[in-house]
């Protein structure tokens, strides 16, 4: 698997497969792949004649009391998993290469990041539009692929994409999960065995505000007080919110008559986990 490090390797590469007419996609990641890394890059090699990953992890998404430093790295793996899934070539710059010591531009969007992931995390979405506006101007990729996973990230995306007229398809992909119903994160690492089995929680509790739905209820309060309250039961958990939201707009929606996220970040001890589902009535 080829890792390319700078953006001066990786230009005439690119405008090699553009000459040639092939079709790029671009799965942008920050690294230790697992398996729901892998849906999306199996899914883009299926749609495109070349695949690039991008490795990176993002420096300007994390806040100051962020794991930043601690984030899991493992390239070699990594480079492993992409082969595996039919990837063209891996993007793993250094900070440096993607940030000059004086940078000061960045993008930043007004609706869509204040709610939800943005209240605990102002500068994040700041720091994810610029990373993949930059990612998208340097690789110039036909299609991008981004999981359901992070909900609010992907809707951001979509809307980022419409307002600064990027020509590139936004692939939305499921929540691949642990046998046990966790979703897959990088970040689950960083659970002990007890939290590892605490953090079940999430996904437990998020599927009986489903079976809500499914069963009828429209009264998004209703929902949210049912997940919050069963979240509540585990004592490793701490919540950070449980929102219901218009899929689209991420807007706080009272009662349930379009299509609605409902999101939830809980810190099971110091490690902050994130899922969600979607639900059209
Ligand atoms: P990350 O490396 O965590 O920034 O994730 C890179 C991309 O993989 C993002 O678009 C995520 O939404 C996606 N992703 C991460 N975990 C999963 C998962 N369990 N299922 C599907 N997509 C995922």
């Amino acid at each position: 698997m080829q890792i390319i490090k700078t953006i001066e390797e990786l230009r005439p590469i690119l405008k090699e497969f553009r000459r040639q007419g092939l079709r790029v996609g671009l799965v942008p990641t920050m690294g230790y792949l697992h398996e729901g890394h892998k849906s999306l890059i199996v899914k883009a090699v299926s749609e495109n004649d070349r695949v690039i990953v991008s490795d990176f992890v993002n420096p300007t998404q994390f806040g100051v009391n962020e794991d930043l430093s601690s984030y899991p790295r493992d390239i070699e793996r990594d480079a492993a998993l992409c082969e595996e899934a039919g990837a063209a070539l891996i993007f793993h710059p250094e900070p440096e290469e993607m940030y000059f010591p004086d940078n000061c531009t960045f993008v930043d969007m007004d609706q869509l990041t204040k709610g939800l992931c943005g209240k605990t995390r102002p500068t994040h979405f700041r720091g994810v539009c610029t990373v993949v506006s930059k990612l998208f101007h340097i690789v110039m990729p036909d299609r991008a692929y981004f999981g359901q996973k992070d909900a609010q990230q992907l809707a951001v995306i979509r809307r980022m994409v419409r307002d600064l007229n990027f020509d590139i398809t936004i692939v939305g992909c499921p929540i691949v999960r642990e046998a046990d119903g966790l979703a897959m994160s990088s970040r689950n690492t960083y659970l002990s065995p007890e939290e590892r089995k605490a953090a079940l929680i999430l996904h437990k509790s998020l599927q009986i505000g489903e079976e809500m739905m499914r069963a009828g209820e429209r009264d998004a309060l209703k929902i949210k007080t049912a997940i919050q309250a069963n979240m509540e039961t585990e004592v490793l958990a701490r919540v950070d919110y449980v929102e219901i939201v218009d899929a689209d707009s991420l807007e706080q929606v009272t009662i349930i008559e379009k299509p609605v996220l409902t999101a939830t970040a809980v810190y099971i001890g110091n490690t902050r986990l994130i899922d969600n589902f979607t639900y059209e009535p």
